[in-house]
C-alpha cells in the first residue's frame, strides 16, 4: 500500500468530511454568504477532522472563486491545496508542538503584514495550539487582536480550555466531535468497496469499537487489514488477532466478565494481556479508571453522564451503562477500592502478574468479604435475586419491575447474618460451571461479547418484540461448536422468548452480523439486573396498542402479563 489510507481518502471539500455535519454546515454557510472571521478556532479528539478542515478552509478562501463551500478545483490555489497537494505559500502550518514557535511567532508578527503572494488571504493554521508558550502566544496575540485585512487565523487542538484566553475570545469556536458508530462504519465499508477488498462479517464493528470513533485511528487499523489480507480479503480471524489485543477491547473483555462472574473468561484475558506484551500495571490502572467512570455512569443520569463522559462515543456509553448496572454501584466502589490497593502493591513487585490476578480475585468473590463493601456488594446480588425469584408467577411483575432501586444505606448492619444464610440459597450464588469459556477457533466468548451491541442492534431491526426481550436482560454465558448459550433474566422471558420462536430471529442475527450459525439455548440468569433504565424507561408519546410504538419494557410486561394470564 502506497499511500496510509487516512491520507489517501482525506477530503479536499467540507461535504467529503463524515460526522462534523454540526461544524461544517455553519462554516460553508459562513463561507457561501461571505460573513468569514478572522480568526477561528478548530478543537475536539484527535483524528477527527481538525486540521484537515482547517486545511479545506483554507482552500474554500482561497479559491479563485471563493470564499465558497465548493471551491473550483481548477485554480491554481485550489490545485496548491488539494489533499496531497504540494501546498500554497500563502498557507502557513505551523506546529506549537514540535517548535517552541517563539521564533516563529516573533516572524510571523512581522511577516504578517506583507500581502500574501499568490492569493486572497494569507492564512496560518496553528495545530496543537494548546501548546504555545507564553512569548509566542503573546508575539501572537498582537496580530489576532488587529489583523491585518488579509489574514486570517485557524487555531487547532485538542485542548481548546489552555489556549490563552485573550486569544481563544478572539476567535469563532468550532467543536469537533468523535464520529458516531454508524456513520464510521458506513465510512468504512465504502472504502473497502473502493479498494476492492472484501471484509468478512464482523470485521468493520471491530474496527470501529477499536478506534473509538477517530477518524484516523479507524482508517490507520483498516489500512493494517486491509494490507494483510488474502486472497478471499480479510477473515474475522485476522481482524480479532489484530483487535482483541488492543487496550480498549481487554479491558471491555475483563469487566464484561466481572460483571457476568465469569472466573474463566476474566482470568483468560489476564492471559491476554500478558501474552500480547502488555504491561500488568499499566493495564490495572486502566481498569481502575474503566470502573471510576462506570461508577460515574452508575451515580448519574443518561444526559449528565454524557457530557462529563464526553469524549467517549455513544455506543460505548451504552455498553458501559450495561455493565454498570450489571455489577452494581456497591460493587463497583468495591472493585476500584480493590483494584487501587492493588496498584499500589505492584509498585516495586516483581510478579505485577500475581498481583493482577489476585485483584481478579478478590474483585470475584465478595462471599467471605466481611468489610462494609463487600457485605453491600451481597446484599445487591441478593436484592436483585429477590427481584426475579417471583417474577414468573405473579401478576404483579411489571409493577414491581417498575419500582425504584430499594434503599441500601441503611442495611448493613442488622442484616448481615440473614445474608449469610441467604447466600447459600440465592441463584446467584450458583457459579456457572457448567458453561463452558474455551476458545471456539478464534471465536472466543469474549469476541462474542464485544459483538452482542451489534446483534441485539441487527435484532431490532428483524423484531421489536426479540429485541425487548434481550437488550437489558440477556447476557452471552457461553459458546461451543453447536450452541450460543444466552442467559436471560427470568423463566418468564425465557419462555417467551421461546415461543415467539425469538430463537430464530436471534440464530439469523448471530450469522448476518457474525457469520457464527449456532443454535440458540436459552438458560435463566439471575445475576443479570432487570432494574436497567432500559427496562424502566416508558416514553410518553407511547401509544397503547401500536406495536411498533412500544418501548422494550411495555412490550415485555405485556407479553408476560399475558402469559400468566393464560397460565392461571
Ligand atoms: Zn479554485
Amino acid at each position: 500500500m502506497s499511500l496510509a489510507l487516512y491520507r489517501k481518502y482525506r477530503p479536499s471539500v467540507f461535504a467529503d468530511v463524515i460526522g462534523q455535519e454540526h461544524v461544517t454546515v455553519p462554516l460553508s454557510n459562513a463561507l457561501s454568504a461571505d460573513r468569514t472571521h478572522h480568526a477561528y478556532l478548530f478543537s475536539g479528539p484527535r483524528g477527527c477532522g481538525k486540521t484537515s478542515s482547517a486545511r479545506i478552509m483554507a482552500r474554500s478562501l482561497n479559491c479563485e472563486k471563493g470564499p465558497t463551500p465548493n471551491p473550483c478545483g481548477e485554480c491554481q490555489s485550489c490545485k496548491d491545496l488539494v489533499a496531497n497537494g504540494p501546498g500554497s505559500i500563502d498557507v502557513i502550518e505551523l506546529d506549537a508542538a514540535t517548535h517552541g514557535l517563539v521564533d516563529d511567532a516573533r516572524d510571523l508578527r512581522d511577516k504578517a503584514f506583507f500581502a500574501p503572494v499568490n492569493s486572497k488571504y494569507k492564512i496560518y493554521i496553528i495545530d496543537e495550539a494548546h501548546q504555545l508558550g507564553p512569548g509566542a502566544a503573546n508575539a501572537l496575540l498582537k496580530v489576532v487582536e488587529e489583523p491585518p485585512p488579509h489574514v486570517i487565523f485557524i487555531f487547532a487542538t485538542t485542548e481548546p480550555e489552555k489556549l490563552i484566553s485573550t486569544i481563544r475570545s478572539r476567535t469563532h469556536h468550532y467543536p469537533f466531535r468523535l464520529v458516531p458508530p454508524g456513520i464510521l462504519a458506513a465510512h468504512l465499508e465504502k472504502i473497502c468497496n473502493a479498494e476492492g477488498v472484501t471484509v468478512a462479517k464482523g470485521v468493520i464493528p471491530l474496527v470501529v469499537r477499536a478506534s473509538g470513533g477517530s477518524v484516523r485511528d479507524a482508517l490507520s487499523v483498516l489500512g493494517q487489514l486491509l494490507a494483510g489480507a488474502g486472497v478471499d480479503g480479510v477473515s474475522y480471524d485476522i481482524a480479532i488477532q489484530l483487535l482483541g489485543f488492543t487496550d480498549g477491547a481487554l479491558l471491555d473483555d475483563a469487566v464484561d466478565a466481572l460483571a457476568a462472574h465469569d472466573g474463566a473468561t476474566l482470568f483468560q484475558t489476564v492471559d491476554r494481556v500478558i501474552e500480547s506484551g502488555h504491561d500488568p500495571r499499566r493495564f490495572t490502572s486502566d481498569l481502575l479508571e474503566r470502573l471510576r467512570d462506570l461508577m460515574i455512569v452508575s451515580a448519574l443520569a443518561e444526559t449528565n453522564a454524557n457530557t462529563i463522559l464526553r469524549e467517549l462515543p455513544d455506543d460505548q456509553l451504552e455498553r458501559m451503562r450495561n455493565q454498570a448496572q450489571r455489577i452494581g454501584a456497591a460493587g463497583l466502589s468495591r472493585a476500584a477500592d480493590i483494584a487501587a490497593q492493588g496498584l499500589t502493591e505492584m509498585r516495586g513487585a516483581t510478579a505485577p502478574r500475581l498481583i493482577l490476578e489476585l485483584i481478579c480475585g478478590r474483585i470475584l468473590l465478595p462471599i467471605g468479604d466481611t468489610s462494609e463493601s463487600g457485605l453491600l456488594t451481597r446484599i445487591e446480588r441478593l436484592e436483585r435475586a429477590e427481584n426475579l425469584a417471583p417474577m414468573s408467577t405473579q401478576p404483579a411483575v411489571p409493577v414491581r419491575a417498575a419500582a425504584p432501586a430499594p434503599q441500601r444505606a441503611s442495611v448493613p448492619d442488622f442484616v448481615a447474618p440473614a445474608v449469610a444464610e441467604a447466600i447459600h440459597e440465592a441463584p446467584v450464588a450458583i457459579k456457572k460451571e457448567t458453561i463452558k469459556a474455551e476458545p471456539i477457533g478464534s471465536m472466543d466468548i469474549s469476541g462474542l461479547r464485544r459483538i452482542w451491541p451489534d446483534v441485539i442492534e441487527d435484532v431490532k431491526k428483524r423484531r421489536r418484540l426479540t429485541w425487548s426481550l434481550l437488550s437489558a436482560s440477556a447476557q452471552i454465558l457461553g459458546v461451543d461448536d453447536k450452541n450460543i448459550t444466552i442467559g436471560i433474566v427470568n423463566s418468564g422471558a425465557r419462555d417467551s422468548f421461546i415461543r415467539s420462536e425469538s430463537d430464530v430471529i436471534l440464530r439469523q442475527a448471530f450469522i448476518d452480523v457474525v457469520g457464527l450459525d449456532r443454535k440458540i439455548e436459552m438458560v435463566v440468569d439471575p445475576s443479570i439486573n432487570p432494574n436497567t433504565p432500559q427496562a424502566r424507561a416508558t416514553r410518553v408519546d407511547e401509544a397503547p396498542g401500536d406495536e411498533t410504538q412500544l418501548s422494550g419494557s411495555a412490550l415485555l410486561a405485556r407479553e408476560l402479563g399475558a402469559q400468566v394470564i393464560r397460565e392461571k
